[in-house]
């Protein structure tokens, strides 16, 4: 074993063979009862990777979520969490700034105008170094290192620097944007060479796979063939991994009793007879809830009776709400459900049931098993889980997913009706197509849908990015 850094508390080791590394920890504070403690985050992500971490007995780095002062390492159920600290003024810059103001809306076709800010991009710069810092004293040598996603780009190459012993992945969760876009990016050399630190770059599509070859190319002097980087005389793959859900544990909760119950009670609630529309997302601006609301407005001025023979259910949970263009879009989605159920509602009808708050797995499941119809139309997104979540979650072959070409997703789930998000007319045909279509259809791109995330679950995504680590490092 290598030279041990300071003893954390209660005996624990204080290196690893498996880091998973990450901006947050898989954990969050929860107050109950007058105590706070630690509990498990809920997210593909952490159910994936905390059996792989507990059985390679290694740890979790990442930020905690809270301002300044951290706890040591310290253990939760089996893994060793190791705490990143962040300042005040870096969780600004950093993580509100140069994740959320400028590399979001870059990596998702600007849909927003990202911003560049040189303070942004030194504090940038200055968090990756404080990761790439505490990994490298934490890491056993030659042992395996994970780093998850766009805000930490940059440790790779850091890490490298001061660890060549050790194999190192990258796998980014979001979508990596075409040449000439990225290229907008001041910074876009440094961003390069960073990831191609690592001996596998992971991705959730073919077409970011290539995307990345090609800037790997024109900006980080490198040469590719096929899905190999070479520079400097290292290689490194680039390749894509869509990433998935944890099927069995949602086929489990989704034949729960009591989540039966709690479906047949919202239908109840809804009123019988209705058709469900669902939708589930962030409120995020690349999820396009405005336009999927103009599109259900389009179809009720189209179809008066609609109005009281469906309902859009519209589950938004309120995000990243220190950053004014969240704000504003939650202002706005607010102000679109009030004026669509004043125009197309009436006394007991309301055409949209808006939820704005984060739900727990059962009550989600219980409406993915109540939705007719599924709408899952963000204009840009790495995968998109709730649409691979709610196939999972229809054990009884029912329902429909009408879903975006612009999500990583329908490169998988192309039995689902793909549409155009920026169509209105044409997400308006889409949705009478699914509330027209026969239940054989229904039934046979439903079965075809179950098989695609059966052959890929979140548990396969986990094992085939490692086994290539693994040859790639030894190759
Ligand atoms: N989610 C949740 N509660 C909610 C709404 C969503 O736990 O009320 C979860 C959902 O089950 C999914 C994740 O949030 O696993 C959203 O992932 P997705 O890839 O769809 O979008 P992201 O928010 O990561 O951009």
């Amino acid at each position: 074993m290598g030279t041990r850094a300071k003893r954390p508390r209660s005996g624990q080791r204080s290196q690893w063979p498996l880091l998973i590394v990450a901006n947050t920890l898989p954990i969050r504070r929860q107050r109950e009862r007058g105590v706070t403690r630690w509990v498990t985050a809920p997210g593909g992500l952490a159910t994936a990777l905390t059996p792989i971490v507990r059985d390679a007995g290694g740890a979790w780095i990442g930020w905690t979520g809270a301002v300044g002062r951290i706890p040591t390492t310290f253990r939760h159920e089996g893994i060793a969490m190791v705490p990143v600290p962040l300042s005040r003024q870096e969780i600004t810059e950093y993580y509100e700034g140069f994740g959320n103001g400028t590399l979001w809306p870059l990596f998702h076709g600007a849909i927003r105008e990202p911003a560049y800010h040189r303070p942004w991009w030194r504090a940038y710069v200055a968090v990756n170094e404080r990761f790439a810092e505490t990994v490298a004293r934490h890491a056993t040598p030659g042992g395996t290192v994970w780093v998850q996603d766009y805000h930490l780009m940059l440790v790779p190459s850091l890490l490298r620097r001061r660890r060549p012993d050790l194999r190192i992945g990258f796998f980014l969760h979001v979508p990596f944007p075409a040449e000439d876009l990225f290229a907008r990016l001041p910074w876009r050399r440094q961003v390069i060479e960073g990831v191609l630190g690592a001996d596998v770059v992971g991705l959730q599509t073919p077409t970011a796979a290539r995307n990345l070859a090609r800037l790997a190319r024109r900006f980080g002097g490198a040469d590719v063939h096929g899905n190999m980087v070479f520079k400097e005389g290292r290689q490194t793959v680039v390749d894509a991994y869509p990433i998935s859900v944890d099927v069995q544990g949602i086929e489990h909760v989704a034949g729960l009793p009591r989540v039966h119950r709690r479906v047949e009670e919202l239908r109840r609630t809804v009123g019988r007879g209705r058709r469900v529309l669902l939708g589930v997302d962030r409120l995020d601006y690349t999820k396009g809830i405005d336009l999927r609301l103009k599109a259900y407005a389009e179809l009720l001025t189209r179809q008066r009776e609609f109005a009281a023979q469906t309902v859009l259910v519209q589950v938004a949970v309120p995000s990243r709400d220190r950053v004014l263009e969240y704000r504003r879009l939650q202002e706005r989605v607010d102000a679109m459900v009030g004026r669509l159920n004043g125009e197309h509602g009436d006394v007991g009808v309301e055409p949209v049931s808006y939820v704005r708050r984060n739900l727990d797995t059962e009550e989600l499941v219980a409406l993915y098993r109540l939705a007719d119809v599924m709408l899952v139309t963000p204009l840009a997104d790495g995968m998109n889980l709730v649409a691979k979540e709610y196939v999972a979650a229809r054990t009884d072959g029912r329902g429909t997913l009408i879903l975006s070409e612009f999500a990583g997703a329908a490169a998988e789930l192309k039995s689902a009706l793909l549409v155009n998000p920026h169509d209105v007319n044409g997400m308006a045909d889409a949705i009478e197509q699914a509330l027209a279509m026969p239940a054989p259809e229904e039934r046979r791109r439903m079965r075809q849908l179950r098989g695609a995330v059966h052959t890929n679950t979140v548990q396969d995504w986990a094992a085939s990015f490692l086994k290539s680590l693994r040859s790639a490092s030894s190759a």
